[in-house]
């Protein structure tokens, strides 16, 4: 397994979970007290290990087991990591705590919301209550030499968190995804996602001072430039799904327009980047998730002015 360092006490390595290259990658921060950020889903609990003991760390010696927020590519794996991990807490969202204490609601949704994927990703095992807890807006970890804070940056759901260390930040899913190769990142905006908050959340982003940018999806992004980026991306998605609405496209043409006129799609189609080819037939599934969650948005937004 091929391991990657960001200074002198971040490693991070690609999840490969279901044999996906380049679409989780994991970190793990060494100080005093070992965290390690993400989990991925049940199915690469397996390689999860494997990189710990790469690293040559025991599951007895982790701390910290924190996601950004609790969606199954993001944390699905992480009941099976705390029953491997007998020291370590797990800190999530208040909204996030009675859902991996009992994971029974986010996977009945999971599987609406994803389909066949849900069943790849494998199901999440329960958390025990007495080791999982919520954190507060601006809660500040103590690993020993550093801290890690929380930030949370609800829009994609409404109980993400941005884990902030000094000039790192760990995004999840907030930024949306983002890939090297492509250059730009894309928004994806899952049912329940919410445009204003997202934009906030940028914002908020914004105002934090960071050197670099640590995506889910995928690896470290230098923050110089980038949050504008990120930023137009999501307006201008969200200006496309608007017209479709206007003119009465299903989701499928919305999605056609997508890939026809942002950069970074048509970027992905021709290189035959994996986030094109998620799980084989599920060509694409990524971003027509997207666009409904934007249609649900616009939906509910409506519904309120
Ligand atoms: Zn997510």
């Amino acid at each position: 397994m091929e391991l990657h360092q960001q200074g002198d006490s971040i490693f991070w390595f690609d999840l490969e979970a279901n044999g996906l290259k380049e679409f989780i990658s994991i970190y793990v921060v060494i100080d005093e007290k070992i965290s390690i950020i993400e989990t991925g889903p049940a199915s690469g609990h397996a390689r999860l290990l494997d990189a710990l003991s790469t690293l040559n760390i025991s599951p007895n010696d982790v701390s910290y087991i924190i996601p950004t927020h609790i969606h199954l590519d993001h944390f699905g794996g992480g009941g099976h990591l705390m029953n491997v991990c007998k020291n370590a807490e797990a800190l999530v969202h208040p909204r996030a705590l009675p859902h991996v204490i009992n994971p029974e609601v986010l996977w009945s949704g999971s599987q609406k919301v994803l389909g066949k994927i849900a069943d790849l990703y494998g199901k999440p095992t329960p958390i025990d209550s007495e080791r999982v807890f919520s954190v507060s807006n601006g809660d500040e970890i103590d690993l020993g030499t550093t801290k890690l804070k929380a930030i949370f940056t609800p829009g994609h759901a409404s109980h993400h968190i941005t884990w902030v260390r000094g000039k790192t930040a760990f995004v999840g899913d907030s930024l949306g995804l983002w890939y090297k190769n492509l250059k730009r990142a894309f928004p994806v905006t899952p049912p329940r996602y919410d445009h204003d908050l997202a934009l906030e959340s940028i914002a908020i982003t914004k105002e934090l001072d960071l050197e670099w940018l640590n995506y889910t999806h995928f690896g470290p992004r230098e923050c110089k430039g980038a949050l504008v980026q990120v930023e137009e991306e999501f307006n201008a998605w969200m200006d496309i799904v608007r017209k479709g609405v206007t003119n009465n496209s299903s989701p499928e043409e919305i999605l056609e327009v997508l890939l026809n006129e942002r950069d970074a799609l048509v970027e992905s189609q021709r290189s035959d980047h994996p986030i094109q080819f998620n799980f084989g037939s599920e060509r694409v599934a990524t971003h027509i998730v997207s666009v409904h969650g934007m249609l649900d948005w616009l939906r509910r937004f409506n519904d309120k002015s």
